[in-house]
């Protein structure tokens, strides 16, 4: 593939961002495309910070074709990393259409906006809910999906549209990225997950309850068929999940037609494992509670990374100490995330022809 750039949409959220950085420090040039409606200005700032670099942002919405269209025309994009979506499994059942919206839709007009464009190669960010509760652990990419929230949904059924279009069209080529358990943040502790309200996720949770903005961390239900009864995920670092995202890339060179990875490390690791490992870095004994369930988890998600380690030449470099000791230092360094600095983005970033 040509060095052209690559459009990243979504790429001033948490693990977007990562991975521009990532591009960036790899000579790549890049187009950030994000509405902003769950990151902050902010977080490009940031990105610049620690490259040196400034990307081209744009604030502007997948689902707004003219948009995208005018980016296309305005840049020479040979490829486009789609992290851009509603991400919250709890929300998504209380506003399926939202995420429905957004989710499916937005990627149907980013993808006719790139047939447009003459831009075939994408890389998507799905993730291991399309595995539903998987019967075989390590999950092989080849383990039947099936997603249990729309959310999930969203997830699966775009991966669908994507191989569809690959079908129909032989000039496509696209990676289909299952992410586990992202965890971490940049080693400078500049840059990390901002998560506006009560985190959902288990890892951004614990860190509030450490820097003392929550009281306990709830540790949902201690009585899944596992080691010690609590549920088993794959956390992988977010610079190694950034990083599988530059292999996918140098993949779609190859012209493989639509691909599928796990991106994870293949070692799972339990709520009370986790619970002992960000406590190691922090250096004390955080509160903890065991809980009920929360409905729809399942009890293990743990990666078979085989393929991706084989045929996208990437493997993580990071342990579960370092992801731990990442985070801490993110978030003891940046108590209120990315609140406080100006979140909205200079005036002529902004592309609007939705409102
Ligand atoms: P994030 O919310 O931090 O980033 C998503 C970004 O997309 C945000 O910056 C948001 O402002 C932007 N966005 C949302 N809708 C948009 C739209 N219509 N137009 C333009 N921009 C829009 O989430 P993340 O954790 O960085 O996740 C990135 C992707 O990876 C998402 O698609 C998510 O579903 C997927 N994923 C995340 C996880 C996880 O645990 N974080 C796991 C598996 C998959
Ligand atoms: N979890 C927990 N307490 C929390 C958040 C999560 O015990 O406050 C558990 C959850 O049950 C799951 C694991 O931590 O087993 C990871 O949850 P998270 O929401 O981070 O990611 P998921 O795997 O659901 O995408």
């Amino acid at each position: 593939m040509s060095q052209k750039a690559v459009l990243v949409t979504g790429g001033a959220g948490y693990i977007g961002s990562h991975t521009v950085i990532e591009l960036l420090e790899a000579g790549r040039e890049v187009v950030v495309y994000d509405n902003l409606t769950n990151a902050s200005y902010e977080a490009v700032r940031r990105i610049e910070k620690i490259t040196g670099k400034k990307p081209i942002f744009y604030k502007a919405d997948i689902l707004d074709k003219k948009a995208l269209l005018e980016v296309f025309s305005r840049h020479s994009i040979g490829s486009v990393i789609h992290f851009a979506g509603l991400k919250a499994v709890g929300e998504s059942t209380q506003i399926p259409l939202d995420y429905y919206y957004n989710n499916i839709t937005g990627t149907i007009i980013l993808l006719q906006a790139m047939k447009e464009a003459n831009v075939k190669n994408i890389v998507f960010s799905s993730s291991a809910t399309v595995y539903g509760e998987p019967p075989i652990i390590p999950i092989p990419e080849t383990c039947p999906t099936d997603a249990k929230s729309p959310y999930g949904r969203t997830k699966l059924f775009v991966e669908h549209v994507i191989r569809d279009l690959c079908t129909a069209e032989k000039d496509w080529n696209a990676a289909l990225l299952r992410y586990f358990n992202p965890a971490g943040a940049h080693p400078s502790g500049i840059l990390g997950e901002n998560p506006t309200g009560i985190p959902n996720n288990l890892m951004p949770y614990f860190a509030q309850v450490a820097i003392g903005k929550r009281e306990c961390l709830s540790v949902f239900g201690n009585d899944y068929p596992t080691r010690d009864g609590t549920c088993i995920r794959d956390y992988i670092h977010v610079v190694d999940l950034a990083q599988g995202h530059l292999a996918a890339l140098k993949k779609l060179e190859e012209k493989p037609g639509c691909v599928e990875y796990n991106l994870g490390t293949g070692i799972g690791s339990t709520v009370l494992e986790m619970v002992k490992a960000f406590n190691k870095a922090v250096g004390r004994e955080l509160p903890y509670k065991i809980t009920d369930r929360r409905p729809g988890d399942v009890p293990n998600l743990t990666a078979d990374p085989t393929k991706a380690n084989k045929e996208l030449g990437w493997k993580v470099k990071f342990t579960l100490d370092e992801a731990c000791a990442s985070l801490w230092k993110w978030q003891s360094e940046n108590p209120d995330g990315l609140e406080g600095y100006p979140s909205e983005a200079p005036a002529e970033c902004v592309l609007d022809y939705l409102h």
